[in-house]
C-alpha cells in the first residue's frame, strides 16, 4: 500500500486501432500477419499508453492490444488444447459459445505474454499492469474432454498461470491482475476451490496482486442477464468476504450506472478497492463530476490510499473517441476528489 491518494486505473481492455483490427467489435481478427503484425500491436501499445498517460491514468496498462480474447488467447499458449475441433458450451451459464477443447494434460513450455509485458515496462515509466485470465474463468471458457473436473483443470491453470506471472512480475510488471468474471456466476464453486486456485494462481509473486470480478462486457447476453438480477445486485456478497480473507491485494469490481449496493465494497477491509467509476456499456462519456460522485460514494467505505477509481470492465468494443473520453473523465474526476481531500 503507498500513501498516494485516489490511484487511477483500467480493468482491462482499450478499443484497437482500425490498421490493427475491426472496429468496435468483441474478438476481432487481426487485420495483418507475420512480423507486421507483431509490430502493428507494438505500435498499438504505444499509443494506449499515451492516451492513459494523457488522460493522467495512474497504473496504465496495454489494454490488450496484443490479444484477441481475454482468456483463449493466452490458452492458445498451452499445449494439450484443440483450437481446430471447437465445441459450442453454455458459458458464464447464460450464453452459447464455439470453445477450444482440452484433450491431454495441459502444460506451458514457453512464455506466453512475458516479451509483451517486457515492452510495456520499457514503454513508461509509469507503474503498469498485466491482465491474466483467473482459472475458473478460463475452465468456463473451454470444453474440458480430458479432467472430468473444473476443480482438477482449474488447479492446473492455476500452476501454470503461476509460472507466467513470475515471470511477468520478473520483468517489472507492478500489478498482476487475474479476470474472474466466472467468480459472479459460480458461488459454490468459488467457496469450494476458486479463491484458493486463485491463490495459488498469484503466490510470491512479489508485484501487487489483483482480482476484477464484473459483469461483462456491455453485450446482449450480458444486458438481458442484468436485468434478470433485479433492482440490487448482490452477488458480490458472496464473494467479498472470501477475498477480504484470502492473498490477494487488490478486487477490482463494477460499479458505475450499476445495481451494486455501494456498502457491500465494505465487505473489503484491508484490501485496495479498484471502484468502476466509467460504464463500459455505454458510448455517453461520463463527466469529471459524475466520476467524482461515484468515487465520493466509495470514500465513505475505503480510504484514499486504498481506493483506484477505474473503469468497470473491458473497453475494446466503444468507439476509440468515445474511450478516450472516458479516459480523460476518469482522470479528471479523480482529479476533483483528491483536490478536496487536500
Ligand atoms: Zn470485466
Amino acid at each position: 500500500m503507498t500513501t498516494t491518494k485516489l490511484r487511477t486505473t483500467i480493468a482491462g481492455s482499450l478499443p484497437k486501432p482500425a490498421w490493427l483490427a475491426e472496429p468496435e467489435t468483441l474478438w476481432a481478427a487481426w487485420k495483418l500477419d507475420g512480423e507486421a503484425l507483431a509490430e502493428a500491436k507494438r505500435d498499438a501499445v504505444r499509443l494506449v499508453l499515451r492516451d492513459q498517460e494523457q488522460a493522467g491514468i495512474d497504473v496504465v496498462s496495454d489494454g490488450e492490444q496484443t490479444r484477441r480474447h481475454f482468456v483463449t488467447t493466452f490458452i492458445e499458449g498451452l499445449e494439450g488444447v484443440d483450437f481446430e475441433h471447437k465445441r459450442t458450451v453454455r458459458i458464464r451459464n447464460r450464453y452459447d459459445a464455439a470453445v477450444p477443447v482440452v484433450v491431454a494434460p495441459v502444460a506451458r513450455r514457453r512464455p506466453i505474454f512475458v516479451d509483451d509485458a517486457k515492452f510495456l515496462r520499457s514503454q513508461t515509466t509509469r507503474a503498469v499492469k498485466f491482465t491474466l485470465p483467473g482459472p475458473m474463468t478460463m475452465v468456463d471458457t473451454l470444453h474440458d474432454a480430458h479432467y472430468g473436473s473444473r476443480e482438477k483443470l482449474a488447479w492446473a491453470f492455476a500452476e501454470i498461470l503461476n509460472e507466467e506471472a513470475r515471470a511477468m512480475a520478473a520483468a517489472g510488471v507492478d500489478t498482476i491482475q487475474f479476470d474472474e468474471p466466472a467468480f459472479n456466476v459460480y458461488f459454490d464453486e468459488v467457496r469450494d476451490w476458486g479463491v484458493a486456485a486463485l491463490e495459488r494462481a498469484a503466490e510470491g509473486l512479489g508485484c501487487t496482486t489483483a482480482v476484477h470480478i464484473c459483469y461483462g462486457y456491455g453485450i446482449k447476453a450480458n444486458i438481458d442477464w442484468k436485468k434478470s438480477l433485479g433492482s440490487e445486485w448482490r452477488q458480490y456478497e458472496q464473494t467479498f468476504p472470501r477475498l477480504a480473507a484470502s492473498a490477494i491485494d487488490q478486487v477490482s469490481l463494477e460499479c458505475a450506472h450499476s445495481h451494486v449496493p455501494i456498502e457491500l465494497i465494505g465487505l473489503l477491509e484491508g484490501k485496495d478497492v479498484l471502484v468502476g467509476a466509467i460504464d463500459v456499456a455505454s458510448d455517453r462519456v461520463e463527466t469529471p463530476e459524475e466520476v467524482a460522485d461515484v468515487i465520493r460514494s466509495a470514500l465513505r467505505f475505503v480510504a484514499p490510499e486504498r481506493l483506484l477509481p477505474c473503469t468497470n470492465c473491458g473497453m475494446v468494443p466503444l468507439a476509440r473517441d468515445v474511450a478516450r473520453g472516458k479516459l480523460l473523465a476518469l482522470g479528471k474526476g479523480a482529479a476533483l476528489v483528491r483536490r478536496e481531500l487536500g
